[in-house]
């Protein structure tokens, strides 16, 4: 009898309002070990709108940070291997595999990106979110497969500059993303701005 089922069903969903993992894209930062180098709630949702993930496809996650790129991109049904330089930050990523309940599905390699995506097998999608020189782009276009979606973040005039000079030559699409939130200023409030990033995404 399914509404025997049903009824209880809709008074737990009514008395566990706010609780459980949204299904949305931009979790809020906290919900992430992280140590201020995260790519914020509102950026990383545009992010992972660009990267479009479908279930049972597979990330590249350059400059991992704190992994919440490739946590979010798991939660949509994805696989991801995440990439990151720094020791103390591997360690926040692993504490989220394990927080998000995604260690079938995220790993975490440690060094510099160039060095350790050698030998990976082709993904359906790659992030760059720190480590995004020259160098890097034309190692990835030497051995990404045609097909491959590409979304790079840039905050730096420089990388802003290479990311400039890639849509040029190789098209997709540039978004500037400049957002500002409300905070105390003096006794009232004012708009503070976040730095602007500068998106390339493109299907390669
Ligand atoms: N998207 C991340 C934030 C990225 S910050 C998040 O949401 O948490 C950029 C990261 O790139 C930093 O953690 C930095 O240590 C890393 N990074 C910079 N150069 C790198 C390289 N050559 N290889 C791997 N990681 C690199």
């Amino acid at each position: 009898d399914l509404d025997a089922i049903a009824a209880p069903v809709a008074v737990a969903i009514a008395l566990s309002a706010n609780v459980g993992l949204p299904r949305a894209s931009g979790l809020p930062d906290d919900s992430f070990a992280h140590d201020g180098q995260i790519t914020k709630r509102p950026v990383r949702a545009l992010t992972l709108s660009a990267l479009a993930p479908r279930p049972g496809e597979t990330l590249w996650d350059i400059g991992a940070g704190s992994g919440s790129i490739s946590v979010e991109w798991c939660l949509a049904g994805g696989r991801a291997t995440a990439f990151e330089l720094r020791p103390e930050r591997v360690k926040n990523i692993a504490r989220n595999i394990r927080d998000f309940g995604l260690a079938h599905r995220m790993t975490v390699v440690e060094g510099t990106s160039s060095q350790t995506i050698e030998n990976q097998t082709p993904p359906d999608a790659v992030f760059i979110g720190g480590g995004g020189t020259a160098a890097l782009f034309e190692q990835l276009f030497a051995i990404l497969p045609k097909g491959t979606r590409l979304v790079a973040n840039g905050v730096t005039l420089e990388t802003e500059t290479l990311l400039a000079t890639l849509h040029a030559e190789k098209g997709g699409s540039l978004l500037r993303i400049e957002l500002a939130q409300a905070r105390p200023l003096g006794g009232m409030r004012g708009w503070q701005p976040a730095r602007p990033v500068v998106q390339w995404s493109v299907t390669l």
